[in-house]
């Protein structure tokens, strides 16, 4: 195999490009002596809430906690139902059921690959009995879901909205954040995520005062206040040191975004006839290309001469959800979520950081033509 000529991501040059800063911030939590729960989370939650232009933020110790304290604090217990989507890898589904509930999926649409609200509405219209008592859309990839149709149709049902918005730190729909539109926003801070800690962090974003109480007792065992439980809870905790890093990655967030944004740009002109789908953006979605996701029925064969040619690329996600040993008894079968299996079979990531030259994306493209021709 040839060197790596462009890496799929590269997290260390994005860290020498802020180092100094960087350094400061976790030298000055070190010096101080306080790491759990301290002035920084707490600083943290309040930035983070209101750049998604929310009343409330609560960090925990992961996207997947998020998810799952969420549910809870929006009061879903054990029988419950929660409609999600299977395109995805496994956490947005270990937390439905990390909450003693059932998943269920709907099915995406064909070209933003989010979940599609008709699907939903033939979902909810079917749950006579209504035990769908949560939605849990995901945007994917930094590309919003519908998601003021998708509330809509859960307000309709009595249902909450609990959004993963993990990877779409930044996204907007309708000039308005992701995770302010539902009951509760969740996000990761995953190295990789648009805004990605050194570890792993996560947080929930939330207007009602009541759901972030809830999420605070959960994330600390279930105590209302020191050595006082009144529900049992998790350990799940943002630490200072990572939310002195993410302070810091903040401030750096939107002109990161937008250094993705033209890099998709570039990606979009330089495929034009390339013989893959390209990335749509859809009216009143701000994409934030937290991935940069290209349709192709040769994938297999495409990522080989990728690799071939140094290039780095990854497929999110190979295997639907509903394919999974581990959710076998959930009862699906292939053909069940049609547009989520043609998707798993032809997706293919391609090489997109803030700290990517330009002119990567370039060789990237002429890659594909090749393969294109050959
Ligand atoms: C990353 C991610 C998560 C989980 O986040 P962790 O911090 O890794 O637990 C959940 N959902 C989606 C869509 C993600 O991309």
């Amino acid at each position: 195999m040839s060197s790596v000529r462009v890496p799929f991501v590269d997290l260390a040059a994005e860290y020498t490009s802020i180092r100094v800063e960087i350094d400061e911030a976790v030298g000055a939590v070190l010096r101080k002596g306080w790491y759990i729960l301290g002035a920084q989370v707490a600083a943290f939650e309040r930035e983070f809430a209101a750049f998604c232009g929310v009343e409330h933020g609560v960090g925990v110790a992961s996207g997947t906690d998020a998810i799952h304290l969420a549910i809870r604090a929006c009061g879903i217990t054990a029988g419950d139902e929660v409609v999600t989507v299977a395109n995805v890898s496994a956490p947005t589904v270990c937390a439905i059921v990390a909450a003693g509930a059932r998943p269920r999926f709907a099915d995406v649409r064909s070209d933003t690959m989010t979940m599609d609200p008709r699907r939903v509405d033939d979902l909810l219209r079917g749950d006579s009995s209504h035990r769908i008592k949560a939605i849990v859309p995901v945007h994917l990839y930094g590309h919003p879901a519908e998601i003021d149709r998708i509330v809509e149709l859960a307000r309709g049902h009595g249902a909450a909205v609990i959004e993963d918005a993990c990877q779409a730190h930044g996204t907007t729909y309708n000039g308005r954040h992701v995770g302010s539109f539902g009951d509760a926003g969740c996000f990761s801070f995953y190295p990789t995520k648009n805004l990605g800690a050194y570890g792993d962090g996560g947080l929930v974003v939330c207007r009602d005062g009541a759901i972030a109480e809830r999420v605070r007792m959960l994330r600390c065992y279930g105590e209302a206040s020191k050595y006082k439980n009144l529900t049992y809870g998790i350990n799940s905790r943002l630490d200072e040191l990572q939310a002195a890093i993410l302070r810091v990655k903040l401030r750096h967030l939107t002109s990161w975004n937008e250094r993705r944004r033209s890099l998709a740009a570039r990606y979009m002109a330089g495929l034009a006839g390339a013989g893959v789908e390209t990335p749509v953006e859809a009216a009143g979605a701000f994409h934030t290309y937290h991935l940069y996701v290209v349709r192709s029925s040769r994938r297999e064969a495409l990522q080989a001469a990728l690799r071939e040619r140094g290039i780095g690329t990854s497929v999110h996600y190979p295997i639907p959800i509903h394919f999974q040993d581990a959710y076998r008894d959930l009862g699906y079968s292939a053909g069940d979520l049609p547009q989520t299996e043609a998707c798993c079979a032809e997706v293919l990531s391609l090489p997109i950081s803030t700290a990517m030259p330009p002119e990567s994306v370039d060789i990237v493209c002429d890659a594909i033509r090749a393969f294109g021709n050959g």
